[in-house]
């Protein structure tokens, strides 16, 4: 019979302290009744998904003000690292207005008392954790090479069986104590392997927070705790992590159903309770009447950084995830338009088991509307901001005259019914345009109704009268006393009356005057625009527009 104490010693013989030791420095959190302990948990392989950032958002809300939300940077895997990922993640994280309540801040830097918090800086941690399974006899050394793992697969591929490394196929789970030590004594690799207790005629249940109750075969695999080179697996690491970071709810994409079974036996084996399950269903996608997976390789929207990039405003962003989160936060937001999202009495419970499809229409039209909510300034420093990264020459233009740009920012802003044109960071230069000669492209051509004659009259004879003192109401009365002499309407209802007594009406001069002046039939205020334009610029522009 094996001795599991000298084997553990023998395999781990540096380390010296017990989980117990751990579980006094970790203890349990001390957090009012109920509160949640929720964690996200990434590589840093410098992607996040748009789905990461939305079990970001439900971590965020779950753990609300009482609970904690940790960040856990989960390395074990070096091929995958990428430099700068994890400052990337944060201020990915920040851009949306999620901050965590501990964990990872920095490259180098963390915060809180269950850290560290990066996988290979918890090698130890592991280490004891898997000494401690050796000692019960539930973790073994395995030291069959990867020719004798493939030569294995094929055979229970001709063999019609289960492929894996399992029961009677686990070569390695009975080697007698002197083989174990004669391998080691030869420096033969090895990993630890989980001795699986599971049987695959019984079921583990799981009841999770959003998909019910699940059962599923439970886990025969004899899974592979720590590789070679003393690195932890993703399964294991993760047991030992979310047990000792105290995590009471495991946010996370519903890809990871499958591994429950390894994950439930894990937390079974380590003698401690399992965190409780919210598998997120993913954002899906229509393509070609299908639904699928919004895809890492084919979507550009699937990538956090791509919102950042064209400058969706984060609250909008985040607005619309909340409507995919749950389905009442609409009629919720209806009623409270001006309420925090930490208001909103969001629930796991209303979440869909479905992946809801992306509409990125809706999203552009909530994100409009949080941008016509902003005042001049916060546009304007949301759009230097954007434009200091993404858009090198519209920023040294904001640069050059901030209250210029704040005051085009500034037209019809602010009243009860604010324009809806953007969208994003990225249309504001298309938006701003006509205010700068050096953009200055003409979008829309001069009416067809109205003759080159009559244009003509109309821009000089403007021209003539145009003054940048003149109230509003003088304005538009001069435009007004421009029609008659012109043969327009200066009414509308006139006109329409009886069309053919006028070579148009008041509002087609107008709009000979709004095209000369900014190249768009489509404008906000014309007469703030002029404004903005200030005289020299509106005069050139009408003298051009002959
Ligand atoms: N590190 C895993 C990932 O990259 C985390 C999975 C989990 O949340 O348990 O997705």
């Amino acid at each position: 019979m094996t001795d599991h104490k000298r084997l553990a010693e023998l395999l781990f013989p540096d380390i010296q302290k017990t989980p117990a030791e751990y579980e006094a420095l970790y203890p349990p959190r001390a957090l009012p009744e109920g509160a949640m302990v929720t964690r996200f948990a990434p590589s840093p392989t410098g992607f996040m998904h748009i789905g990461n950032l939305f079990s970001c958002l439900i971590d965020r809300l779950a753990a609300g003000k009482n609970g904690i939300f940790y960040l856990r940077i989960e390395d074990t895997d070096k091929k995958r690292e990428v430099p700068g990922a994890i400052d990337a993640i944060l201020s990915g994280l920040a851009y949306f207005g999620i901050v965590p309540d501990e964990g990872m801040t920095g490259e180098t830097s963390e915060e809180g008392d269950y850290g560290p918090y990066k996988q290979s800086l918890r090698r130890e941690i592991y280490a004891c954790f898997a000494k401690a399974l050796v000692e019960k006899g539930m973790a073994y050394p395995c030291f069959c090479s990867e020719e004798e793992i493939a030569a294995l697969r094929r055979q229970q591929e001709a063999d019609g069986v289960t492929p894996g490394y399992y029961g009677e196929w686990a070569r390695c789970r009975e080697l007698s104590d002197e083989q174990i030590e004669e391998k080691l004594k030869a420096g033969m690799p090895y990993v630890l392997r989980l001795r699986s207790f599971g049987n695959e005629e019984k079921k583990i249940f799981v009841d999770d927070k959003i998909k019910g109750k699940l059962e599923m075969p439970e886990n025969v695999q004899d899974i592979v705790l720590l590789k070679t080179d003393g690195i932890p697996t993703y399964h294991f690491a993760h047991a030992v992590d979310d047990h000792l970071m105290r995590t009471t709810h495991v946010v996370r994409g519903d890809e990871w159903i499958s591994s429950l079974p390894v994950h439930i036996q894990l937390f079974q084996a380590l003698g401690v309770k399992a965190p409780k399950y919210v598998h997120i269903a993913p954002i899906m996608k229509l393509e070609n009447g299908n639904k699928r997976k919004l895809s890492k390789r084919k979507d550009p929207e699937s990538a956090v950084s791509f919102y950042v990039k064209e400058g969706y405003p984060a609250e909008g962003v985040v607005e619309y995830l909340m409507t995919l989160s749950n389905s009442n936060f609409e009629d919720w937001r209806k009623a409270n338009r001006a309420a925090p999202l930490s208001d909103f009495p969001f629930t796991i419970k209303k979440m869909s088991a479905s992946g809801a499809l992306f509409d990125q229409a809706k999203l552009e039209d909530i994100c409009k509307d949080v941008i016509s909510k902003f005042t001049a300034d916060e546009v304007f420093s949301r759009v230097f901001a954007w434009a200091k990264d993404e858009d090198e020459p519209l920023y040294r233009l904001m640069a050059a005259d901030p209250d210029k740009a704040k005051a085009i920012f500034a037209i019809d802003r602010g009243g009860a019914k604010p324009r809806k044109d953007m969208a994003r960071w990225n249309m504001a230069k298309q938006y701003m345009a006509y205010f700068y000669d050096e953009l200055f492209v003409p979008e829309d051509p001069m009416p067809e109704n109205i003759t080159a004659e009559d244009r003509q009259a109309i821009l000089t004879r403007y021209a003539a009268v145009y003054d940048e003192a003149d109230t509003k109401e003088e304005w538009f009365a001069k435009i007004k006393a421009l029609c008659e002499p012109l043969g327009f309407s200066p009414d509308v209802k006139a006109y329409k009356k009886d069309p053919a007594a006028y070579r148009g009406h008041v509002g087609d001069v107008s709009t000979v005057l709004r095209i000369a002046v900014t190249g768009r039939r489509n404008t906000p205020d014309l007469y703030e625009v002029l404004k903005v334009l200030g005289k020299e610029r509106v005069l050139s522009r009408l003298a051009a527009a002959k």
